[in-house]
């Protein structure tokens, strides 16, 4: 299913208009540039209408809208995830779905799908429980929950696709409706990781865990320490319990006023940390990292909840990121030297090369069925860099491949689609079986293809 400007200019927007209560952008508008944009400036996004929906119910008219049409459709909450497939699609904003319901007794959330982990997160400060919350508190939870979703508690709990208890979505023939295990479970197990491609959601219901305590902050040093403090990050992740999960970081940024005068154009090296547990355990575990270095600032302290979101102190606003990522068997000291040597240089092109701890429950927890699956490795490394300008995407992939070639021997496997980079191809999220179970799953709820999701398990591949 695809439209060309001509066709789309055809098509009877108005009518659509008509019927919703939120607000329809086309290209002809002002504001459609501005409309269209997603959180990821590196993604240039070509839809053949924006809609912001108000109510479940311009969700319902937008996708019956696309049926009668045959125009694809999207969900795109904020665009971390912007990928161009996108493009020719009436791409529907779900910011205004924003109803959180929270039954603490029960531990679970229902959420809107316009809903940010941080207002969640927010949400659940004082209730002893917290959701699978990644580093940032500005995605959605149904778009994180959707692509799978690495927590920084998935070493105790699993994914966060996991946690997804019922879904309320319109289907592509346009009906409105609740599914759950009960009801439909090959469904089910395509929404838990298998991405927007099963259904425009509405709102979710999640499991919440519990977190009667909770600590962590970000240790800084001298990006010079980056060797000795990576390897007490290695040698703390194999005794590490599932409560505790770290990140080691190589931090390059650019000389921009933008940026406090402490930080403008230096490097650093820092360990993330969080425990679902106390001070006093959080500081004897983190004890050899800490002392491995030159100590320039520590933010570790007691959590609530809506704080986990501010740990690793990662951009909010709008920004125009290139990543990649793989999943490690290992890290090893041949990894460790081989990823550090090139990635602690600022002329390697990175603004910043990251490791994080999996294994636990992500590898082994057997709770519900996931498309994202167990996930395989013990670590995964992520890299960033920075496309300011449209002429630097090809520099900054190619730093990315760089790095990650440099850590091919020690490579895992799929990781999920939380993941992947806007030019990465969904077989890099799951392994050949799964990605088969998602097509069958797609073609038998959505032949024509009319939802279309950031990865399309059945469609054109992302292009570079
Ligand atoms: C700074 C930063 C930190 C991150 N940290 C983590 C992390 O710790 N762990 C992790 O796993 N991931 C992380 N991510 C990745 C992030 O979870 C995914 O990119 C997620 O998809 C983004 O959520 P979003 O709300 O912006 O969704 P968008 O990018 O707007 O949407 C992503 C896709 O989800 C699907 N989708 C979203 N909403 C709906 C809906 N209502 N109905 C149907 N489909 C829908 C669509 O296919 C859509 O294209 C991070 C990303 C960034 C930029």
């Amino acid at each position: 299913m695809t439209t060309t400007p001509t066709t789309a200019s055809r098509i009877p927007f108005p009518d659509l208009a008509a019927r919703i209560e939120g607000a329809l952008t086309l290209p002809a508008d002002d504001e459609f540039v501005h409309a269209a944009q997603a959180w990821n400036l590196a993604v240039p996004q070509h839809p053949c209408a924006v809609l912001h929906a108000r109510t479940a119910a311009d969700v319902v008219h937008a996708v019956r809208f696309a049926i009668d049409h045959s125009l694809p459709v999207s969900a795109q909450p904020g665009g971390h995830g912007a990928t161009t497939a996108t493009d020719g699609s009436l791409l529907i904003r779900t910011a205004a779905l924003d109803d959180i319901w929270i039954d603490a007794d029960a531990r679970v959330a229902r959420v809107g799908a316009g809903v940010k982990w941080g207002q969640l997160q927010s949400a659940l400060d004082g209730t002893g429980l917290t959701g699978l919350v990644g580093s940032s508190p500005d995605v959605t939870v149904v778009g994180f929950c959707l692509s799978g979703g690495l927590s920084w508690f998935g070493r105790a709990h699993g994914t966060g696709a996991a946690t997804i208890r019922a879904v309320e979505l319109v289907d592509a023939t346009g009906a409105h409706r609740w599914v759950d295990d009960s009801t439909d479970a090959s469904l089910m197990w395509a929404l838990r990781g298998g991405g927007g491609e099963f259904g425009i959601v509405t709102a979710m219901e999640i499991a919440l865990v519990p977190a009667p305590e909770l600590t962590g902050g970000r240790l800084l040093f001298p990006v010079e320490d980056a060797p000795r403090v990576w390897r007490a990050f290695a040698e703390v992740t194999t005794v590490a319990p599932r409560e505790l999960t770290l990140f080691a970081s190589v931090l390059h940024f650019p000389p921009i006023p933008e940026l406090p005068e402490e930080i403008r154009g230096r490097s650093f090296c820092a360990v993330d940390a969080v425990l679902l547990g106390g001070a006093a355990t959080l500081a004897m575990l983190l004890r050899p990292i800490a002392g491995a270095g030159t100590l320039l600032r520590s933010t570790i302290g007691a959590l609530q909840p809506s704080a986990i979101g501010d740990v690793c102190e990662e951009p909010v606003d709008p920004t125009p990121a290139v990543t990649g990522s793989a999943s490690l068997v290992s890290l090893d000291d041949d990894a460790l030297t081989a990823l550090l040597t090139h990635a602690s240089d600022p002329a390697c092109g990175l603004v910043q090369a990251q490791i994080r701890h999996l294994g636990g429950a992500f590898r082994d927890d057997p709770t519900l069925p996931a498309a994202s699956g167990p996930v395989a490795g013990e670590y995964v490394a992520m890299m960033l860099a920075m496309a300011p300008v449209p002429e630097a995407t090809a520099p900054a992939q190619a730093a990315i491949d760089v790095a990650l070639d440099i850590l091919q021997p020690w490579y895992a496997g799929p990781t999920t689609l939380s993941m992947l980079g806007h030019h990465d191809g969904v077989d890099l999220a799951f392994a050949p079986d799964t990605l088969r179970r998602l097509r069958d799953v797609k073609e038998s709820t959505d032949p024509r293809c009319v939802v279309r999701g950031n990865f399309p398990v059945h469609g054109p591949r992302p292009t570079r």
